[in-house]
């Protein structure tokens, strides 16, 4: 039988991705080095403490006992998504709100049962697909009126279930993640190119209800691009929307939906748009002399119309620590991909608009070494991260976006305002930023956070240096997510943010689709 508790933290699918021992004293003298931070031995992940009595389990009816499961390790990695602080409390074994049971639906008549049943019982019903929520969206933090919460995992609701070729959409249900997306649509020749880092687990479900953006840059950004209508059951019956390309007809039934974070209705299945795979592929990797500069030459770009599939600006101090430039420059790593259309006159117009900014252009053409190597650290991102959680670094990332004339001052005080906190709380640190989406009319600035963690003090640690990175952000105008959701971490400033009639509207629909309040409680619609 295995002690290890990775699949409560890790990344990896399976316990041969857990970190070994050996890989991280090896790692351990980069982080010094590479990144100058103090060397801190490699933590042991603890056992999973004693959890507490599941209250739900024995009160189930019949029909629901079979897709019931409250194995410990099971129901504790349904308590935590994938951010910093998830890891940290998943390494130690320690959570403070566990779900009671993990509920696997096979059809949307179980959960119908489910939701029938829980708002009875009074339950907090969590949807779940991937886990990998970063901001306490999956959590059991609930109120004591609950009579227990279940974690509603759609993980065995998966796979492309049709493909209209013909109108170039695929009808994908909830649990399916990236990697199984992409194959089954590979099948059919098309892709619905949509790549979050998180792709490897994050499912379109998730995807849907968060709102989540893929890696491009430009053009289809968030998922709600693709998204051709939704199918979800609620509390008071199923909601589906037409399958249109487009729509004038009153508000939208799946914008509604898009980011609801299962507070809503449990979505099953979504018709997502998808394309043709790109036959043609440029690339390219520039250098600035400053974020600012760079930051000038992107805007450039969106207006002149150019919209690149790739186009990320990275700070000096990130591009040296991915390993995409090394030479105290900022980084901008730009592609243009196409299933048919020429790009070649698109990115020689990119290339002189950069240049006529100042940038210097390293490589294009085929994909170069310098994109490569921020490519592949992309992708690693998760792997990586778990392994400095493991030898003491406090790492976290935070996103926003902001129109372009705020876009300097903005950049420059959240930067200054986390950077001052990370000195304050932990004595050192860094906050690096680069671009993730641009927009003709402004970007999404990402930012990473780095520092010596102080054991045992890590979550009190991130949680005052996260409130005054979140404080600057609001203050300075930006939204609290461009996409990583609101979850109940971003919850306080998100309701600083919207409107107080949309709250209320928010709240009017909640109580109309889910009279008991079971879904998803604390989170979007409730508060
Ligand atoms: C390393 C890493 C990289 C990431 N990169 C990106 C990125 O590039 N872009 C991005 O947008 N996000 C990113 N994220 C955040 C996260 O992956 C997204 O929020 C993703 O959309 C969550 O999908 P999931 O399937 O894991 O959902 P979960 O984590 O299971 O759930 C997320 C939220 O949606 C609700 N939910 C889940 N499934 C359903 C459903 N079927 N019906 C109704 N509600 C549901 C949950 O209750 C929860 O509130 C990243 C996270 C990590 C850890």
């Amino acid at each position: 039988m295995t002690t290890s508790t990775y699949q409560l933290w890790g990344w990896g699918r399976s316990e041969g991705d857990e970190p070994k021992q050996a890989e991280l004293e090896q790692l351990a003298p980069l982080v010094r080095d590479h990144l100058g931070l103090p060397l801190q031995g490699p933590e042991q992940p603890a056992p999973l403490a004693e959890l507490p009595a599941d209250r739900v389990s024995t009160r189930l009816p019949a029909p629901l006992t079979g897709i019931a499961s409250s194995a410990p390790i099971d129901r504790a990695a349904h308590s935590i998504g994938r951010s910093y602080r998830d890891i940290v409390r998943g390494i130690r074994g320690r959570l403070e709100a566990v779900v009671d049971c993990v509920l696997r639906p096979t059809d949307e008549s179980q959960i119908a049962a489910v939701l029938d049943w829980c708002s009875d019982a009074r339950v907090a019903v969590i949807p779940y697909s991937g886990g990998t929520s970063v901001v306490g969206g999956v959590e059991p933090r609930v109120d004591d009126e609950w009579t227990g919460v279940v974690s509603l995992d759609l993980g065995a609701m998966t796979g492309v279930a049709e493909v209209d070729a013909l109108s170039r959409a695929a009808r994908v249900r909830a649990g399916t993640a990236g990697p199984a997306l992409e194959e089954q649509l590979k099948a059919h020749g098309l892709t619905a190119r949509f790549y979050p880092q998180s792709f490897e687990r994050s499912t379109v479900g998730g995807w849907v209800a968060t709102r989540a953006a893929g890696h491009f840059a430009s053009r289809i950004t968030h998922i709600d691009d693709l998204v051709e209508s939704v199918r979800a059951v609620t509390p008071t019956g199923v909601w589906e929307s037409r399958r249109l390309p487009g729509s004038g007809a009153g508000p939208s039934p799946d914008r509604m939906l898009l980011g609801s974070e299962g507070s809503l209705g449990v979505v099953t299945e979504a018709w997502l748009r998808v394309q043709p795979r790109p036959t043609t592929r440029w690339a390219a990797t520039l250098a600035a002399p400053s974020f600012d500069v760079g930051a000038r030459a992107v805007r450039a770009l969106m207006h002149d119309g150019l919209m690149p599939a790739t186009c990320r600006l990275i700070d000096a101090q990130e591009s040296r620590v991915t390993g995409t430039l090394s030479t105290g420059q900022a980084a901008l790593v730009l592609g243009f991909e196409s299933y048919g259309a020429p790009i070649a006159e698109l990115s020689a117009r990119a290339l002189e608009l950069c240049r006529d900014i100042g940038l210097e252009v390293l490589e294009a053409g085929e994909r170069g070494g310098a994109g490569e190597a921020w490519r592949s650290s992309f992708v690693r991102a998760p792997y990586t991260r778990e392994q400095l959680i493991l030898l003491g670094v406090l790492v976290e990332t935070f996103e926003t976006a902001i129109t372009w004339d705020r876009f300097d001052s903005f950049v420059a005080s959240v930067t200054e305002a986390a950077t001052a906190a990370l000195h304050r709380v932990c004595g050192a640190g860094t906050v690096t930023c680069r671009l993730t989406h641009v927009y003709p009319d402004g970007a999404a600035p990402y930012f990473t956070v780095m520092a010596p963690a102080r054991r045992g003090s890590e979550l009190a640690q991130w949680d005052e240096v996260k409130s005054a990175a979140s404080d600057a952000v609001l203050a300075g105008g930006g939204t609290i997510t461009h996409h990583h959701a609101v979850g109940r971490d971003h919850d306080p400033w998100y309701v600083e943010q919207r409107p107080a009639p949309f709250a209320a509207a928010l709240r009017a629909a909640k109580a109309a689709l889910d009279p008991a309040g079971i879904l998803n409680p604390g989170v979007v619609a409730t508060g």
